[in-house]
């Protein structure tokens, strides 16, 4: 059990005789570099070989935030001044919750695969068979994956089904596309930190396939109509366009998640009979899972424009939210957002609640992010 609230709560202990003028200080309390503010954390320990902790390891990018050896930490809560790269989903759960950014991003906490949503599931296996199929490689061994994740039979059977389907209506896409191709994105702007130095945004995350002019995204999803409305995602997709001056367009691949019941007369069903309602449902009815599809050319999704987003205004979020993310860290300002604790997505509750209820993360539920030293 890592005790995650009193971590939080003792990183910046009161003194017990604090005057104003104590209080003030106690924030700028500096390490032998004043990159760090040792006040940050209880366990700091000053390693004057390095000038900096003895737990501290370092990025490989120097100016990334490095990493705590200790087994329960994971980002060095006292390297505030080094950057954090923002991703997509990173800026989401901070417009979210700033807690549960700290949760996630600093303190490395991750729920463990066997202990993901059934729609998460679900969907990470649909990417991984797609992978597979569009590559013409076993990238995945889609069996493990299954074992790994602890995937309810019934789930498996869903995503057979679908790739059953989609193999049936011979859908096409183009060849050579770049699986999984990284975004690394940096933007400059013209803050500057306490000393003067320049600042530089870095942005991180992957196109599912990318090509020349245009990139796709997969989805399986319960709500499909998310995808279909460039307001929703422009967030998402703005920024795999802000990476890639190039990219004219993007194609939403979404596919809805069948949800048939086995009730009434199919109620004592086997999971093989399940499985064929649902491939028959799919087959019968492309138009309704393959968003877009087109009987003609076989291919479906849903094309959006780059004209279609305001780039400029996201990038200015992004600057902004890089900027808040660097104070709230400095200023040790992670308060929770306990009003959306319930439906951080509309429906879904946050999977950190546990956490927040009970200021311990289980080891059975959760997991500190591996570590990889050297690189972010
Ligand atoms: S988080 Fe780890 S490396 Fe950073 S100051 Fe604390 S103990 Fe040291
Ligand atoms: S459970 Fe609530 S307070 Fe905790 S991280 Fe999630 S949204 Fe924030």
């Amino acid at each position: 059990m890592v005790r995650v609230a009193e971590c939080q709560l003792t990183a910046n202990p009161e003194p017990e005789h604090e005057t104003e003028h104590e209080t003030e200080r106690s924030y700028f309390i500096m390490s032998p570099i004043d990159d760090f503010n040792a006040s940050l954390c209880n366990q700091f320990t000053p390693d004057f070989h390095r000038d900096t902790c003895q737990y501290y390891d370092q990025a490989e990018n120097e100016k990334v935030c490095g990493y705590c050896k200790k087994k329960e930490l994971y980002r060095c809560l006292a390297d505030c001044k080094r950057i954090i790269p923002l991703s997509y989903s990173s800026v989401s759960d901070y417009l979210t919750c700033h807690h549960l950014y700290y949760l996630k991003a600093i303190r490395g906490i991750q729920i463990n695969k066997p202990k993901l949503s059934s729609p998460l599931k679900k969907g990470m296996l649909w990417d991984r068979v797609l992978q597979n199929l569009l590559s013409g490689q076993k990238i995945y061994d889609i069996n493990a994956t299954i074992t790994e994740y602890e995937m309810d039979i019934k789930d498996v059977t869903i995503v057979r089904a679908i790739y059953r389907a989609y193999k049936e209506l011979e859908i096409v896409t183009e060849p050579n596309g770049n699986l999984q191709a990284k975004i690394d994105l940096t933007i400059p702007f013209d803050m500057v930190w306490g000393d003067k130095s320049p600042v530089e945004m870095l942005v991180n995350g992957f196109y599912d396939r990318k090509y020349s002019t245009y990139f796709v995204e997969n989805k399986l999803s319960g709500r499909p109509l998310n995808y279909e409305d460039v307001y929703f995602i422009q967030s998402q997709v703005g920024v795999y366009f802000l990476a890639d001056p190039s990219l004219e367009y993007c194609i939403m691949e979404i596919v809805r998640t069948p949800d048939l019941k086995s009730t009434g007369k199919n109620k004592d069903e086997s999971v093989e009979a399940y499985g064929e309602r649902v491939y028959q449902d799919v087959i019968s009815r492309p138009t309704h899972y393959f968003l877009g599809y087109d009987i003609k050319t076989h291919k479906y999704g849903k094309k959006y424009y780059r004209s279609e987003f305001n780039l400029e205004e996201l990038k200015s979020r992004f600057i902004h939210v890089f900027r808040e993310i660097y104070n709230t860290r400095w200023l040790d300002g992670w308060y929770r957002n306990d009003r959306v604790c319930n439906s951080i997505l509309p429906g879904i509750a946050c999977d950190m609640t546990p956490i927040c209820r009970n200021g311990n993360m289980s080891e059975d539920n959760y997991t500190i992010r591996e570590k990889v030293i050297g690189k972010w």
